[in-house]
């Protein structure tokens, strides 16, 4: 008999899911590559429902598959086939409980949407700087047990980096409250970050303390075209100099990019007259009025200031071409077809003869990457010519989405060789001190990555806190860890 029954007297009968169709879209994940089967999904609306719930969990042998808006991207939210398991949706916790001006911080539950904490932060004049597209799904919860990463690393660092503290509810309803507002707090171990990227193996995350930030009164977007990726790095550190801790974001979007975007998004406007051979995107940041007030001649200090940078790149041939956004118009269009890259590689998949993707979410120490990229597409076109690589992303904090995708044309025994293929990848990643999973995580698709690639001491360490934290293995089973 179902397990539904333990948790009914719990919930309101509209918290609880059961029918299949009602539940399918907890149990398949955004790309569609991770599908599985549960017993029923659970909304609790408290800590308090989270702890019963986590207690029968423990009483019964229930499995518990945590979920925020299931936009993951390695089935770290997705239950196995079995059907066995019990989807616990943290979305209808979505208070914000606490916001101090003075402190710049807020106390939010798991289940708040990243975008409408931008907006809570922004009614108070302040920013909380956590950005990705998945904004108007994904939860605050999921970004912590993912330890999300985004557009602003390069700037504010990590979820992990904006988190003070958090409230945790363990197997067995026991509530660890961590929700401390302080910078400085030197009690022992840092327990808070072990539930941070955790993904939802060890505890469930229901509330979190998060830092906010100064809100800028400007921020300016500017698309620079440069002929190769060590152009960009050395950008990059040209722009560090002369604005300072005012970078917030630093995207490469290469020419592969565009062909893609430009195939797959409808009216795009390219920023330049061509498609760039290699692009960034920068966004930066102003605080003072010295900055942001148009002077006697009608210039905007740091539009001039930008634009004398600009010109002294041009001088030392770093830069090809570059365009300033005039309006925060022109800025949201840039914004929003970078902010579409997943989706138009998913297009892009579905209406071409592209058949095959290996997607990898790799970080490198920036002044590697260009070695790295070279030895990656000598070793990708000896593996087979017809593969084209679609890369882009962070390149501030030295993350690549670096996909290699293959066409109609494909050997038949391609399929079981893709795997060699992404191990070979991996192999240079590491050979550069880079790591095989920057920001999405490991879920159930990096797990035998995780095993290969990871200190064997750490590994083993992880195996034993997960063990005494879920010693019958009903904490989200099949996931980072085997
Ligand atoms: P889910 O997908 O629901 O869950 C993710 C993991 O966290 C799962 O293992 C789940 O079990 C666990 N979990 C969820 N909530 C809790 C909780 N309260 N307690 C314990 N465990 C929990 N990621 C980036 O890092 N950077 C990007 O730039 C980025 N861009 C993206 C763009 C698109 C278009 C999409 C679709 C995804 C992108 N992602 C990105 C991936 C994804 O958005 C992030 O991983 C996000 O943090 C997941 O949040 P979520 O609420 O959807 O979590």
């Amino acid at each position: 008999m179902s397990d539904l029954k333990h948790f009914a007297p719990l919930l309101d009968d509209k918290d609880i899911l059961h029918q299949r169709d009602d539940m399918a879209p907890h149990l398949m994940d955004w790309r569609g590559q991770f599908d599985g089967a549960a017993q029923g999904v659970l909304f609790p609306r408290s800590t308090e429902q989270v702890a019963q719930i986590m207690a029968i969990a423990d009483e019964h042998n229930i499995i518990i598959v945590p979920q925020g808006g299931n936009t993951g991207l390695v089935g770290g939210s997705i239950p196995d086939k079995s059907g066995q398991s019990i989807v616990l949706s943290l979305t209808k916790m979505n208070k914000v409980r606490e916001l101090s001006v003075q402190n710049r911080s807020m106390i939010v539950e798991s289940g708040c949407i990243l975008e409408e904490l931008h907006k809570t932060a922004e009614e108070h004049n302040l920013y909380f700087p956590l950005n990705l597209a998945a904004k108007g799904s994904c939860t605050i919860g999921g970004n912590l047990s993912t330890n999300a990463g985004g557009v602003n690393v390069v700037r504010y660092g990590n979820t992990r980096d904006l988190c003070l503290g958090v409230e945790v509810v363990l197997l067995g309803g026991r509530v660890m409250n961590l929700l401390s507002p302080l910078r400085k707090d030197n009690t022992g171990y840092d327990l808070k970050n072990l539930f941070i990227g955790a993904e939802g193996t060890l505890g469930i995350i229901t509330a979190a303390t998060l830092k906010l930030f100064q809100l800028p009164k400007m921020i300016t977007t500017l698309f620079v075209e440069v002929n190769e990726i060590s152009n960009a790095v050395k950008l990059l550190n040209t722009f560090k100099s002369h604005f300072p801790d005012r970078i917030e974001s630093f995207e490469l979007m290469p020419k592969s990019f565009w062909e893609v975007a430009k195939n797959n998004i409808n009216n795009m406007v390219m920023p330049l007259e061509k498609m760039p051979e290699m692009g960034v995107l920068i966004d930066i940041s102003s605080y003072s009025k010295d900055d942001t007030s148009p002077n006697e001649e009608g210039e905007i200090p740091i539009i001039k200031t930008i634009e004398n940078v600009l010109e002294e790149c041009f001088e030392k041939n770093l830069i090809s071409d570059a365009t300033i956004c005039k309006n925060e118009n022109q800025s949201k269009s840039l914004w929003s077809i970078r902010e579409a890259a997943a989706e138009s590689e998913k297009k892009e998949l579905e209406k071409s003869n592209l058949i095959k993707c290996l997607k990898h979410d790799i970080s490198l120490p920036v002044e590697s990457i260009d070695d790295f990229h070279k030895d990656a597409q000598n070793m990708i076109s000896n593996f087979l010519p017809e593969l084209r690589t679609i890369y882009f992303g962070h390149l501030g904090d030295g993350n690549l989405h670096y996909n290699i995708f293959g066409n109609g044309s494909l050997p038949d025994g391609f399929k079981g060789k893709s795997q060699d293929l992404t191990n070979k990848l991996y192999e240079i990643v590491h050979k550069y001190n880079g790591s095989f999973s920057a920001e999405h995580g490991i879920g159930q698709l990096k797990k035998n990555n995780l095993k290969t690639h990871k200190n064997n001491v750490a590994y083993s360490l992880m195996k034993i806190i997960k063990n005494q934290l879920d010693p019958k293995g009903i904490m989200n089973p099949g996931k980072v860890l085997f």
